[in-house]
């Protein structure tokens, strides 16, 4: 079978209703998305969270409850129920579909009890400095999961796993505050003086109870679940070599790859290389810096230089470990990290991370599918026509012509394992315009046209491989070679 480039979709958006059925939605798109030409596919969270079915997975209560037993007011999360989910992964796979789980390690929320503590209360801009002495804390930390009954595994959670909470119920007060004899660990991100304190309550990597039982339920998880990899949420908050020797003991012991990417948000490129480093490069991250480009490319009024829209990006310095992306459920309207890319920026960005060589690009699916919540608009049209262009036509050997202010441009060669490959695209942040560009001589001697339909005229390629391609203001368009696959 002739391999095709990876294309991965993050499949799902923050504000889908709880009612939305998300499991036998995918069940029923699997072909679909294995048609256009999507390889892997990352879901959300599927454990019941401390918000039950309004819970978009993030605020995670019991990792082992999947839809399947009667917590935080339901039986199914807010995504549907574990058959549902181990029926949409099965779908998945058998359509040739990778899916990636994503894990969420770093806090717990909606505890079952509280219990006293003693505590330091931290600065909450530098948690390096205590702005108390130590203190009774009544501390929401006790997970008995009754409901559960020690399906699965009898382990409770309380106060001595975890490093510290933002809540005192004694004083009804919030704050950061850090349990007496625990420290922050000291390889996570130092934002903040030191980030490994995001919310809920904050594990503690460092108890060896807590490192077992976490293994313990990745193998489970595994078993049940059959993921090929993983999607690991909020990396700079979790000491680095906890997430290295958790994927290495699940490697060896399940024989598999494990294709992970962490979640290290930060526009800091050394920071972002240094991790890789700390972690062996064992796994990717998403291309945060990139995401900015593109989010200040496209409010910037035409007036950003193209040239540098691939500068200071983890697919420009690492291209092998970076997953690009254009938005994602953190970056939407109304959420935590919201800087969303402008709608009509949108084509040009996934040109970008879907039509080159480097880097393994995701779609969002609040872009493909549109974000009824905020009124904002599917672009499944454009999107598909991108995606099937990556899958068809993205191969051979990368030219760029990055060599003016707005009117920027690369060709690809095509190979011999894909009949007609190759292509020619064309993007402008300000005014529409010419590019003359070499697509290499398997291209010689042919018609291309613009499969964005932005274009309508055809462009002709000479003898050795020369063509003047050209697209609109604002605007992307894609030469390739062939129409039928859009018809
Ligand atoms: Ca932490």
């Amino acid at each position: 079978m002739v391999k095709i480039n990876k294309t991965m979709m993050q499949y799902f958006e923050w504000y889908l209703k709880s009612d939305c059925n998300l499991w036998n939605n995918i069940r029923l798109q699997a072909s679909y998305l294995e048609t256009i030409g999507i390889t892997t596919i990352w879901l959300p969270p599927a454990y019941k969270c401390a918000g039950g079915k309004e819970d978009t997975g993030y605020g995670v209560y019991d990792l082992y409850d999947l839809g399947e037993f009667n917590q935080k007011c339901s039986i199914e999360t807010k995504y549907g129920k574990k058959e549902e989910y181990l029926d949409a992964i099965k779908s998945l796979k058998g359509n040739g579909i990778e899916v990636l789980a994503d894990i969420v390690f770093n806090h717990r929320m909606g505890a079952d009890d509280k219990e006293e503590v003693l505590a330091i209360e931290e600065q909450v801009n530098n948690r390096t400095i205590d702005v108390s002495t130590p203190k009774i804390i009544e501390a929401w930390t006790k997970y008995n999961f009754d409901a559960r009954n020690n399906t699965y595994s009898d382990f409770k959670w309380n106060w001595t796993h975890f490093h510290g909470v933002d809540w005192d119920e004694r004083e009804k007060r919030k704050g950061v505050f850090r349990f007496y004899g625990k420290h922050w660990d000291n390889d996570v991100d130092k934002e903040n003086g030191n980030y490994d304190y995001l919310m809920g309550c904050d594990i503690d990597f460092n108890n060896v109870d807590v490192s077992d039982e976490l293994t313990k339920w990745g193998k489970w998880y595994l078993n049940t679940t059959n993921v090929d990899g993983f999607r690991l949420d909020a990396v700079k908050h979790i000491r680095a070599d906890f997430l290295e020797k958790w994927l290495k003991d699940l490697r060896e012991m399940t024989g598999k790859k494990l294709f992970s990417v962490g979640e290290y948000w930060s526009t800091n490129l050394i920071s972002l290389q240094n991790y890789l480093d700390e972690n062996n490069n064992d796994m990717c991250l998403f291309d945060v810096p990139l995401h900015y480009n593109f989010f200040n490319a496209s409010n910037s009024n035409g007036n950003f230089d193209m040239r540098t829209i691939l500068d200071n990006t983890l697919v420009k310095t690492r291209p092998d470990s970076a997953v690009t992306f254009v938005d994602n459920h953190d970056t939407q309207p109304g959420q935590a990290l919201c800087s969303w890319v402008q709608d009509w920026f949108k084509p040009l960005a996934y040109a970008i991370i879907l039509l080159r060589k480097n880097g393994l690009p995701c779609v969002f699916y609040g872009d493909y599918y549109g974000i009824p919540h905020d009124n904002i608009s599917e672009k499944s049209d454009i999107l598909e026509k991108l995606i099937k262009a990556r899958k068809y036509f993205a191969y051979g050997d990368l030219k760029d012509y990055f060599d003016h202010p707005n009117i920027i441009g690369w060709t690809m060669s095509g190979d011999y394992e894909h009949p007609d490959s190759g292509l020619a695209v064309v993007m402008s942040d300000g005014p529409g315009g010419p590019k003359q560009m070499n697509v290499g001589t398997r291209l010689a001697n042919s018609l291309l046209y613009d499969c964005t339909g932005n274009v309508k005229e055809t462009v002709y390629v000479d003898s050795e491989g020369n063509g003047i391609f050209y697209c609109n203001g604002g605007s992307v368009s894609v030469w390739i070679k062939k129409e039928n696959i859009y018809d």
